[in-house]
């Protein structure tokens, strides 16, 4: 359950653990807007408010094909270190009897990157949601990011995460994982 007052408690314990002067003009509000930023944007995915997906049965005439979202940003903090990870997201699918809206594909990613977690379960709870909403034939995603955990602390490197998560005819069938891997391997528009 969510509690601003703790996580803004939580800030001033933090500041006040590191010998900073709470007192300077420039942390006076600090451990508010903190506490905002965490509990209303950073982590508004842990809140009461599920995400819900609008879908539409596709026409009697659709042969089910591809449908590929690519370039979908990335923002988290990762469960470890409490510090961001940053990225981009490839989702996939091939409906079944459903499909939903090609920004709903990027909704997704949002909602789901609003908490503290680790990038692989990022990328499987996303194909997960996708399975159970729409019932597809198969989906796909992948997330690359840079961890801001490794980077500034650590080994101090860059470095970038890809993570992977297959589901349905993805898994199973060698034609449809190649399709999915050459189509998120293409270039973003403005790059052609
Ligand atoms: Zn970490």
């Amino acid at each position: 359950m969510v509690d601003k007052d703790k996580v803004l408690h939580g800030v001033q314990m933090l500041l006040d653990g590191l010998g900073v002067d709470l007192q300077n003009k420039h942390f006076q509000n600090t451990p508010e807007r903190a506490a905002n930023a965490w509990v209303d944007e950073i982590c508004s995915g842990l809140g009461e408010k599920k995400f819900s997906l609008t879908t539409f049965p596709a026409g009697e005439n659709y042969e089910p094909s591809m449908v590929v979202l690519q370039h979908i940003p990335v923002k988290s903090v990762c469960a470890h270190h409490l510090l961001p990870f940053i990225g981009e997201a490839t989702v996939a699918y091939i409906p079944d009897e459903l499909l939903c809206g090609i920004s709903k594909l990027s909704r997704i990613v949002d909602y789901f990157s609003r908490r503290p977690q680790v990038q692989e379960e990022l990328t499987s709870d996303i194909a997960n949601f996708l399975c159970e909403n729409l019932a597809p034939q198969g989906a796909g995603v992948i997330i690359k990011a840079t961890h801001l955990c490794m980077a500034m602390r650590g080994v101090g490197h860059d470095g970038v995460m890809t993570t992977s998560s297959l589901k349905g005819s993805f898994l199973r069938e060698s034609n449809v994982r190649a399709e999915f891997m050459a189509l998120a391997h293409t270039e973003s528009l403005n790059k052609l």
